[in-house]
């Protein structure tokens, strides 16, 4: 079944709930049963049986079925944020005298935790360049027991070899999670490329309208209890109605990422070629860096990318970014809305030398009409001073 038939067909069964096309929201923390012998049933399968609302009622389990469907895994679990997959699938396979390694590039939230949390708990964490590809055996030692992808990266948008990494992880029994927010489950097959845990902040492109914080993991059948449980001991559980709001923008996934994907190249090919542009951070694009790899791993690219501005003063950014009518000045992307942030990863590097000579501002090309957002984009890069 290709992908857009698992979208319209997938985490639905009108057979089961009396005829209806979607699945219902169930509200509910406790669930009655009719004998002890069924409540005791109930309690042997552990994450796939309605038993306590936190684990979980069938709008959840739709949901779940579908993205695990989608993403080519075996089982997945929804969290209350993308930054939740993410602690949580850290946590869950890592314990005190662990190493793990972590792109330099990685989400800054992500390396908050690792400096703030994991460390504290006695975890040693190692960050690494993007771009080191085969040279991450050198970086292994004996406790290392996850490597950490981000492909593309945050704020650089600097894709990773993930395969070559995930080989060299494997050979040395290492697990590999990884951050596919921004390919999506559309653009990108994790396990087809040898992730073992695969992570969406579904706030961003699952749920598509910026209406819901939720996260996603999904792992194989050799990593789903070792997560799985341990997501159940931080009690993390999302409200059906929320679970129906991802699941609803899911359907449309597929749609919504073509027309962000033509219209963020489209537009990142314009930027490219403007006289207040040095360059444009998107792998999509044949000058970028990452081009070969995202060609070779990926199917598509996502609405987001940066830009490096020629050098002006911050308050020419300023100028530039507060005269976009059209992009919102905001967190977070993925939804159907155009956004802009500067975005200052010097903040966030300890072992990539960053060679921007100008300010680097990220754009989320949403899914207004493309013309409309270069006329705008235009009107506000002419309000940039050089000097
Ligand atoms: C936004 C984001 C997250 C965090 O998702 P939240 O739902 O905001 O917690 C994680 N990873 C990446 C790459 C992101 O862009």
């Amino acid at each position: 079944m290709n992908i857009d038939t698992m979208l319209a067909h997938g985490g639905r069964d009108p057979g089961k709930y009396h005829g209806m096309v979607n699945p219902p929201v169930c509200r509910t923390s406790t669930v009655i049963f009719d004998s002890v012998a069924s409540y005791e049933a109930s309690r042997k399968e552990k994450f796939s049986s309605l038993r306590y609302g936190r684990h979980g009622t069938f709008t959840a389990f739709e949901l779940q079925d579908l993205v695990a469907q989608l993403e080519g895994g075996y089982r997945s679990v929804v969290v209350p944020s993308g930054l939740a997959a993410i602690s949580a699938s850290l946590s869950a396979f890592t314990s005190t005298g662990d190493h793990i390694l972590v792109p330099d590039s990685v989400y800054g939230p992500t390396r908050d935790f690792c400096d703030n949390v994991l460390k504290k708990n006695g975890v040693e964490v190692t960050y690494y360049r993007s771009d080191i590809g085969a040279g991450i055996t050198e970086l292994f030692c004996r406790d290392t027991k996850v490597v950490y992808c981000e492909s593309p990266g945050s704020l650089t948008i600097d894709m990773q070899d993930v395969p070559v990494i995930a080989r060299a992880a494997h050979n040395r029994g290492i697990v590999v999670i990884a951050d596919n927010t921004w390919a999506t489950p559309y653009f990108f097959k994790p396990f087809e490329n040898g992730i073992d845990v695969s992570i969406h902040a579904a706030t961003k492109y699952i749920v598509g309208h910026s209406d819901v914080m939720a996260g996603m993991i999904t792992t194989d059948t050799e990593h789903w209890l070792q997560l799985r449980n341990t997501i159940a001991s931080y009690g993390y559980c999302v409200s059906a109605d929320d679970c129906y709001l991802a699941l609803r923008g899911l359907r449309t996934l597929g749609v919504r990422l073509k027309q962000h994907f033509t219209s963020a190249l489209d537009i990142g090919r314009w930027l490219a070629r403007h006289p207040e542009v040095s360059r444009v951070l998107y792998p999509a694009l044949e000058s970028d860096p990452g081009h070969e790899l995202w060609k070779r791993d990926m199917t598509g690219a996502c609405g987001l990318l940066s830009i490096e501005l020629k050098p002006c003063p911050k308050t020419s950014v300023d100028r530039f970014i507060n005269s976009l009518r059209l992009f919102g000045i905001g967190s977070s992307w993925g939804g159907y809305e155009s956004l802009v942030l500067p975005v200052h990863p010097e903040k966030y590097r300890t072992v990539t030398p960053l060679e921007y000579e100008g300010p680097l501002v990220r754009l989320h090309i949403g899914l207004e009409d493309a013309d409309d957002l270069r006329t705008d984009l235009e009107q506000a890069l002419e309000m940039i001073e050089r000097k």
